[in-house]
């Protein structure tokens, strides 16, 4: 492993507690406040392990990559999950510590597709074979 490759200083998933972990940025455009098109870059941790993803960051698209990369590890990095109550069968998310959502495809049977927080952006992990809300509540 070159050193360019690794991103150090940086914390482990709290779903699974592995440290493989990637950082993506996309370029997408936006409705402005004046309702013209601008665009911005969305930049989010990522877990390779689990799929879950951390708190979300969007810039400018003439930011500094390598600020807003900084920037992005920094919101990963920072735990407040644990300061706050718990809901009765939903941890709070590990990252910022607000209460996550829950989103249900409809059809055909209400279906459980993502757990994820509104608040930060983060979503938990996801798979195929278990249960997203054991997923969202096991902390490494
Ligand atoms: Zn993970
Ligand atoms: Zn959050």
């Amino acid at each position: 492993m070159s050193e360019k490759d690794t991103i150090t200083g940086v914390k482990p998933c709290p779903f699974c507690g592995q440290a493989d972990i990637s950082v993506r940025s996309e370029t997408i455009p936006v409705l402005g406040g004046t309702g013209d098109l601008q665009e911005v870059t969305i930049y989010q941790v990522c877990c390779k392990t689990c799929n879950a993803e951390g708190p979300s960051l969007m810039v400018k698209t003439t930011a500094k990559h390598a600020e807003s990369e900084a920037a992005v590890l920094e919101q990963w990095n920072q735990r407040l999950g644990r300061h706050k109550d718990a809901p009765p069968n939903l941890k709070n998310c590990p990252f910022c510590g607000e209460q996550p959502e829950v989103l249900r495809d409809p059809e055909p049977a209400p279906i459980l597709v993502e757990i994820f927080c509104s608040d930060c952006g983060a979503t938990g992990p996801a798979n195929d074979k278990d249960d997203l809300m054991v997923l969202w509540n096991k902390r490494a």
